[in-house]
């Protein structure tokens, strides 16, 4: 036998093997039919009697009459609503224990444990996916997608870029800076990742790519004033039109777009004027800003919870900096709202929801803030639809690119939940865990109060 006739028998051998073990992975796919319920598809306004088979992963079919293969696991669903699981499309994973505990007490390991745990109770709370719009939590995405705990799929930002002294620059008056004082003394936050300073285009460009290098589905930046930060003033621009541009372009090389934190107008409109897609708060605004968010198609995603609160009794918020720059948050909030109601701006729901426990038990609130300006349906396809929209703008650095989210379709992923009562009535069942009868995440069951 000679050299290539051998190259051809392994190469037939190897092919063997590979129907082999394709033939076993799909015998192994376990499939799951949903019947009796009344499905919200993540788009439409109407539910719809229809029947739901998942196998392995995947959302299979959607159909009134659906054969189920031998085997399946079948739940009634007792005439509940099935939903998609929900995704929250501002949160902040690792920034999970207070800010003091962060900055002082808590060392990596301890801090990563805490973020854990809010990754658990995000999944627990119906979100089966987590948009991060800041920290360093590519290896918690990792030990969760590689099943090591339970937990939402995330969407990294990782570091969310600012310049020095900008939203995200949250050094101690004793740290230095890590351009003029090297790295190590840079404060706590840049060392562990949570946020980056850089400053100038090309520390921009560096800090997008090393991002992308890291695993960010997609790139947030800095654009204005915050409220948590001390040192920034909350109508300060943040960033020259070039180091926006920087980021987006890096961004786009990379098939994947910049989301901007920016409270204010002008922010806002550097920000499109850079060419970011997703406008994170934005809720001091002018009514020609709103108008060209739509034209744009631009996404925007205002916090209500945030801002309406009464924050004199949040632990997040009890320095009387940032309890003055809440007020004037508060006061551009309904307003803001309106408009982008008004012209048909593509509205997303998050939360911004950071930092220790108590702020967290509350973080659903933004349900009921948001009951205000939407009705029922219209925030259901906000925390589904429409964010899983957002979601799908990263294509080549989509971390789950084989089927939507959000969604109730063939070829979906197959994250759902079934909901005792009707959130289509009163939006504010979405705020109980007792409430969410089964929690499906990838085809995997993680609660069923139905067996
Ligand atoms: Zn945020």
């Amino acid at each position: 036998m000679n050299l290539k006739n051998n190259l051809q028998l392994i190469m037939i051998s190897l092919a063997l093997m590979w129907i082999a073990t394709t033939v076993q992975a799909q015998d192994e796919k376990g499939t799951t039919l949903f019947t009796n319920v009344k499905v919200f598809n993540g788009t439409d306004e109407e539910l719809s009697n229809v029947d739901v088979l998942v196998e392995g992963n995947m959302i299979k079919q959607v159909s009134a009459e659906i054969k189920a293969p031998k085997g399946t696991q079948i739940i009634d669903g007792g005439g509940r609503v099935l939903m998609p699981g929900m995704i929250e499309a501002h949160g902040h994973v690792t920034y999970s224990s207070s800010l003091l505990d962060m900055m002082l007490n808590h060392d990596a390991t301890e801090q990563a444990i805490y973020s854990a745990r809010r990754a658990q109770d995000y999944l627990m709370a119906g979100f089966t996916t987590i948009r991060d719009m800041g920290g360093n939590s590519f290896g918690l995405q990792k030990a969760l997608d590689a099943g090591v705990l339970s937990g939402p799929r995330i969407y990294s930002s990782g570091p969310p870029i600012s310049q020095t002294s900008g939203h995200g620059d949250f050094r101690t008056a004793n740290d230095g800076h890590p351009y003029f004082d090297g790295p190590e003394l840079g404060g706590v936050a840049t060392r562990f990742h949570w946020t980056r300073i850089a400053d100038g285009p090309d520390e921009v460009r560096r800090a997008t790519r090393e991002n992308l290098f890291r695993g960010a589905a997609q790139i947030k930046v800095y654009t204005g004033g915050g409220v948590t930060s001390f040192t920034d003033p909350l109508y300060a621009t943040q960033y020259s039109h070039e180091e926006i541009v920087a980021a987006v372009e890096e961004a786009k090389r990379y098939g994947t777009y910049v989301a901007v934190h920016a409270q204010t107008d002008a922010g806002v409109v550097a920000a499109l004027d850079a060419g970011a897609i997703s406008i994170e708060h934005g809720l001091i605004l002018e009514e020609s800003t709103v108008k060209r968010m739509a034209e744009l198609g631009a996404y925007y995603n205002p916090q209500a919870f945030l801002a309406l609160q009464d924050v004199s009794k949040n632990p997040m918020f009890q320095d009387p900096i940032q309890q003055q720059k809440n007020r004037e948050v508060a006061k551009g909030t309904p307003q803001a709202i309106e408009w982008a109601k008004k012209h048909g701006v593509k509205i997303l729901w998050g939360t911004d929801v950071f930092f220790g426990d108590d702020a967290f038990v509350n973080f659903r609130q933004e349900f009921a803030y948001r009951d205000r300006f939407f009705k029922p349906i219209e925030q259901m396809q906000q925390v589904t639809g429409i964010n899983g929209e957002v979601l799908a703008l990263s294509t080549w650095k989509n971390p789950y690119p084989h089927g939507a989210l959000g969604v109730i379709k063939e070829g979906a992923y197959a994250d759902i939940l079934l909901i005792e009562k009707d959130p289509t009535q009163d939006i504010k069942v979405l705020m109980d865990s007792d409430n969410l009868a089964l929690i499906m995440k990838d085809g995997k069951i993680y609660k069923n109060t139905l067996q």
